[in-house]
């Protein structure tokens, strides 16, 4: 628990002026307690790695946090299974999309988890909550290809996988 909440603690610090690309402008942290969240009460997994990972795994990606400091304050076990969500941000959009439905099933499970969660948090925004300039093309796009990415890693979390399935089946919602 302690490292759980040492965790929330850096990334609401950390992502503090980010906000979500959604019309609302939800602040960031609450996809990362969404992510947490669902994975608790989905999947069923409680472990306090896989959780607190889970509320850190866009902190390489999107804020200036480094691998050397999530070593030093979390140890190197959460450290690798951020790395392993974080998308070389170096690469193209493309080519970094692509790589997710290729890769992903070479990760560790915890990464597996957080992914699938991850997927089922952004997928729930863009059906609900989109981004403001996002065309119902571009959010059916999306959908597509979050659903390839959790079908190359099915088999991680029952849990999890018969939530996506159950947004996706919304696809139509969205006209
Ligand atoms: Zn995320």
């Amino acid at each position: 628990m302690e490292l759980f909440l040492k965790a929330l603690k850096f990334a609401a610090d950390k992502h503090k002026n980010q906000k979500r690309k959604n019309f609302a402008g939800t602040p960031y942290i609450n996809h990362l307690i969404d992510v947490a969240d669902l994975i608790s009460e989905k999947g069923g997994v409680n472990d306090e790695i896989i959780l607190t990972a889970a509320v850190l795994h866009d902190t390489i990606e999107d804020t200036d946090t480094t691998a050397e400091e999530l070593t030093l304050l979390f140890g190197g076990k959460i450290c690798h299974i951020v790395l392993e969500m974080s998308d070389d941000k170096t690469l193209d959009k493309k080519v970094r999309k692509q790589k997710q439905v290729e890769d992903s099933r070479h990760k560790s499970y915890e990464a597996r988890v957080i992914k699938i969660a991850d997927k089922i948090s952004n997928v729930k925004d863009v059906l609900y909550n989109p981004p403001a300039l996002w065309t119902t093309s571009r959010r059916r796009d999306y959908l597509f290809w979050a659903r390839e990415v959790v079908n190359s890693i099915r088999g991680t979390n029952a849990g999890l996988e018969a939530e996506f399935d159950a947004l996706f089946s919304k696809l139509d919602e969205i006209g």
